[in-house]
């Protein structure tokens, strides 16, 4: 198709400074900070419009965990394509929606039984806040109205996700607007006293946590987690053991468990859901990012076959749960995601996974003596490097000196899409990359390290 404008980097960017505004962007910063404008892309890579090539080692924001345009993916929505595009998933159903219900039931935790469909991950998180609420209430326990949220957390920008969020920077300004939950600390390893394990903060976190539910258990609906990282909120991680002593305290406490695996899952962590390494059962999994391997906006939230009864009775009862978006279970979505649990059921995903793992730990085992990094941490195929002003001290720079803006900022001058969080240097690359793009996407974020803490 020929266009009556030219297409460059330049023309590009400024038609969309024109008329865009972009997602979590201080637009100003676009007067010396380039948008790149990106006309294809395959595998681990981006092109722009000048030849350009950058090397998406944060899979777009988590979402391509197959890379770009995976050919699996793009045979299978091609195919969708030409049988049908979309219907609501009021009153009709079709195959995607139903096979992935299906697929999706076969490999989530044990219990997991209903699939409710949304289209993007704060809208889960919604519909399982919503869930719990009025699973209680449709029980009878109406007391039930709060939330648990741990300290650090992210779960999405609506009101209710951003609710139950734990990010400064992007909660502060609506703070009147939203719920109030109750926080309970993060098991946040990054937070350990001196000699304390991982796994020590974790049964130290518990024990606070139960205090607080023996104190709020009776006005609480549901605590709700990101299974062994907290990613927006700083890639901290913590030991699966909290995972499996937080489930017992639910049980204990009489409150639901809300597993936000909207970063985590899909393999990210090592395992195909991050919840297995605590082997727990949920009572909501949120899923979203991975879903369709980067490929069309979905989201589905898992439940039990007690919850899905809570909400079974004649109409007049008011019971039903009345919630819906537009594009609920798109076929062309469902097609996607498919496509992308066919990938993990005929492929050694989660192996190779492993290995790319210990790969990256090789690579970035150096910069742990860097006298500006404060740690360095890995789970999975996420690994994170905090940079402070002193490893010491741990003084954090301060976040006006903007100092993963510089790293990101090199690493587009290098071939490297990097987006730092803050004073967090991290990798989450697509499962595509190779160890060869590993070496160079770490050489890169190190020499970047360097130039933004000089
Ligand atoms: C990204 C994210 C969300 C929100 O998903 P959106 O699709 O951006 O609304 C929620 N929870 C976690 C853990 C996430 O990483």
């Amino acid at each position: 198709m020929s266009s009556p404008y030219p297409r460059t980097n330049a023309a590009l960017a400024a038609r969309d400074l024109a008329v865009l505004w972009h997602p979590c962007t201080q637009m100003h910063d676009h007067e010396t900070l380039p948008l790149l404008p990106v006309v294809g892309a395959e595998g681990v890579w981006l092109y722009d419009a000048d030849g350009g090539r950058y090397l998406d080692a944060v899979s777009s924001w988590w979402t391509n965990v197959f890379g770009h345009r995976h050919p699996h993916l793009v045979a299978a929505l091609k195919q969708q394509l030409d049988t049908l595009d979309h219907v609501m998933l009021a009153g009709f159903t079709h195959e995607p929606a139903l096979e992935l219900a299906e697929a999706l039931i076969r490999v989530a935790p044990p219990g997991l039984a209903r699939v409710f469909y949304a289209d993007n991950g704060s809208s889960a998180v919604e519909v399982a806040l919503k869930m719990s609420f009025h699973y209680w209430r449709n029980l009878g326990h109406g007391s039930k109205q709060q939330f648990i949220a741990l300290s650090g957390s992210y779960h999405g920008e609506t009101l209710g996700a951003l609710s139950v969020s734990d990010v400064a920077l992007y909660r502060e300004t609506y703070a009147p607007l939203l719920l109030k939950p109750l926080l309970a600390p993060s098991p946040d390893a990054y937070e350990a006293e001196p000699g304390e394990s991982p796994r020590d903060v974790a049964t130290r976190r518990l024990a606070q946590l139960r205090a607080v539910l023996q104190r709020e258990a009776e006005t609480t609906c549901a605590i709700i987690v990101e299974p062994l990282v907290q990613c927006a909120g700083g890639m901290r991680m913590y030991d699966a053991s909290y995972l499996t002593g937080l489930r017992a305290l639910c049980d204990e406490f009489h409150v639901h468990l809300i597993a936000d695996e909207i970063a985590v899952g899909f393999g990210r962590t090592g395992t195909l859901f991050a919840c297995e390494q605590g082997n727990i059962t949920p009572d909501f999994l949120c899923l979203s990012k991975g879903l369709t391997g980067g490929m069309l906006p979905l989201s589905a939230v898992l439940t039990n076959n007690t919850v899905y009864a809570a909400f079974y009775a004649d109409y007049a009862s008011g019971k039903a749960f009345l919630h819906s978006h537009s594009y609920t279970g798109n076929p062309l979505a469902c097609r996607a995601a498919l496509a992308t649990l066919e990938l993990f059921a005929t492929e050694p995903v989660l192996a190779r996974n492993r290995e790319l793992a210990a790969c990256l730990a090789r690579e970035l085992e150096p910069l742990r003596e860097h006298t500006n990094v404060a740690d360095l941490r890995q789970t999975g195929l996420i690994a994170a490097v905090e940079l402070a002003q002193d490893r010491r001290t741990r003084q954090p720079f301060p976040t006006s000196e903007r100092r993963g803006l510089r790293v990101y900022r090199y690493g587009l001058q290098h071939e490297m899409l990097l987006r730092p969080l803050g004073n967090v240097v991290y990798f989450m690359p697509p499962y595509v990359i190779t160890p060869e793009q590993i070496a160079t996407m770490v050489r890169v974020a190190r020499d970047g390290i360097a130039a933004a803490v000089a």
